[in-house]
């Protein structure tokens, strides 16, 4: 069966364990069945971490929304060790608010390379700032893409979260269009395709993040051609990605029953 991953980017939305805990319960008050063939991740803060993990959620894989590849003299700094040490199985690596503060393509590189070291799952985010009319911004998720994945260990699990910067943070009229969103998804494969060699680039889940809310989520599945999705804002509220998840469940369906 096809399979669709949908990561919580908690940001600092939810901030303490009795938010976690709360949220966690409304999920979990669905049922380990409620979302067949759906794979929920939860991109915690640091200190939200150990608490999760915790709680050994059948239904819930947690991670981390940064690592650094730095050790020692660092402050403030969490390697990908530490986020490990306290029950992170996953990370994203390269969103673009951390690249708005500097986060380089090099350091994307690093830090990636460190994930994957201690066998966290690299969530890969990349996007681009503007759209341009001559479609220069292919070239620069090529880049963003070449960079981060050169070398990169053809073993390891990985994915890719397509999360176009002008689209993060407004409402679901203001994300991607469908359309536009599988012409882009086609170049992601593509792209992989000729970075890792097709057998490894098939085993990648892209998914697309920037204003996904139950309003645009199935059109941007069907049409988008997506495996899921990195949601922000809408996952603060745990009735409102629940029915993400639905409708994530639901657009499984009706594919499997077009057979
Ligand atoms: C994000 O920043 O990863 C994101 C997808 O945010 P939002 O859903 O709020 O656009």
């Amino acid at each position: 069966m096809q399979k669709r991953l949908v990561i919580a980017n908690w940001k600092m939305y939810v901030s303490t364990p009795k938010e976690a805990a709360q949220w966690m319960s409304q999920l979990g008050a669905k049922g380990t069945a409620a979302f067949p063939g759906v794979d929920v991740w939860v991109a915690a803060p640091y200190t939200l971490i150990p608490g999760l993990a915790a709680l050994k959620s059948p239904m819930v894989k947690v991670g981390a929304q940064a690592v650094s590849a730095n050790t020692g003299a660092h402050t403030g700094e969490v390697s990908a060790a530490m986020a490990k040490s306290v029950g992170a199985t996953f990370t994203i690596v390269g969103h673009s608010e951390r690249r708005a503060q500097g986060e380089s393509d090099a350091a994307v590189y690093a830090n990636l390379q460190a994930a994957l070291a201690q066998k966290l799952i690299p969530v890969l985010c990349v996007g681009e700032s503007e759209r341009d009319p001559n479609g220069a911004h292919f070239e620069y998720i090529e880049n963003q893409l070449t960079s981060a994945l050169r070398g990169f260990n053809k073993a390891s699990k990985l994915v890719i979260a397509y999360e176009p910067v002008w689209a993060i943070g407004k409402s679901a009229g203001d994300a991607m269009k469908p359309a536009d969103l599988q012409e882009m998804h086609i170049f992601i494969r593509k792209t992989l395709t000729a970075i890792l060699g097709r057998a490894v680039a098939d085993t990648v889940s892209i998914i697309y993040g920037g204003s996904v809310e139950a309003e645009n989520a199935a059109s941007l599945l069907e049409e988008g051609g997506v495996s899921g999705f990195l949601v922000g804002h809408a996952s603060a509220t745990p009735n409102t990605f629940i029915d993400i998840l639905s409708l994530c469940k639901k657009t499984l369906r009706v594919k499997k029953s077009k057979k």
